[in-house]
């Protein structure tokens, strides 16, 4: 019996199985650590080019039928894969692949987030409307803090629709794929993110007004100007701004302010 509790919605479809795999893009001899392998029908699949791979399984129950049934190039741990230092997990750099939990999507992400210098490419499947707010270009209705944080680590690919029933049992949402790759280059900006979700506090209400008064020693004058200067009308809504003009205001914003001074822009 599936367990409501680890989120268990199963894929036996294999049309979308082969699909999913297509889409992770794999190359042939890469190490995989997949999250949430349940019966292990897209493990089976990633198995048979991966070099070596980890299946992360947090339900016992599966664990001794996942062991007996997989090819020797696939060792499973039993553990939750929010406890798992993605780290040290595997001696090279991995592809990332899983059919997850909707519900820890978002924390697995910042994980991922972390220790994105080992992680080549993130496949995953999410529920379709937060895969839709990652993705989400400037100017649309899902362009949020979700966005801007994940794009400014990530090129975000967004994958094909998977309907509920596909899965067993059908979970209440539909599903899409989601591809990341990571620039290993792109420094950690934890104020950058606490920054861009304070410019998005209230969606109606201009950028301006959002940060006013949030900064210390930045007025409304100074924050015009500042606007200004980047080319942008000082009346711009919040989800009118790119990752990049965010990222250049808050870097006039941290000149300006008092505090410790912030990372270069990412290339
Ligand atoms: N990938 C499989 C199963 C998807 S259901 C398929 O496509 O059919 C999600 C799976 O994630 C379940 O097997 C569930 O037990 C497992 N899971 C739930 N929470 C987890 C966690 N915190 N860490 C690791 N696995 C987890």
């Amino acid at each position: 019996m599936p367990k409501k509790r680890y989120g268990q919605h199963f894929l036996s479809d294999p049309a979308i199985l082969e699909r999913i795999v297509q889409f992770a893009r794999v190359p042939p001899e890469a190490d995989v650590v997949e999250i949430g392998p349940g019966r292990g029908t897209l493990t089976r699949l990633l198995a048979v080019t991966a070099r070596r791979l980890i299946a992360v399984e947090v339900d016992r129950d599966l664990v001794p039928g996942l062991r007996r049934a997989m090819p020797a190039n696939v060792e499973i741990l039993e553990q939750d894969a929010l406890g798992l230092d993605f780290g040290t997990l595997m001696p090279d750099r991995f592809h990332l692949v899983g059919n997850l939990p909707f519900n820890i999507a978002t924390p697995l992400l910042e994980r991922f987030i972390r220790a994105r210098d080992r992680i080549t490419a993130v496949t995953i499947m999410v529920q379709k409307e937060v895969a839709d707010r990652i993705a989400a270009e400037p100017g649309s209705g899902d362009y949020g803090p979700l966005s801007v944080g994940i794009q400014y680590y990530a090129e975000v690919e967004p994958g094909f629709l998977v309907q509920p029933g596909s899965f067993d049992p059908p979970p209440k949402v539909h599903s899409r794929l989601l591809r990341l790759t990571w620039n290993p280059e792109t420094p950690d900006a934890p104020r950058f993110i606490r920054f861009v979700r304070s410019a998005f506090s209230s969606r109606r209400k201009k950028l301006l007004n959002n940060l006013a008064g949030m900064q210390p020693g930045v007025d409304r004058n100074a924050l015009t100007a500042m606007l200004e200067n980047l080319g942008l009308n000082p009346s711009v809504r919040p989800e009118q701004l790119s990752v990049d003009q965010f990222f250049d205001l808050y870097n006039s914003i941290r000149e300006q302010a008092p505090g410790p001074r912030t990372p270069t822009k990412p290339i």
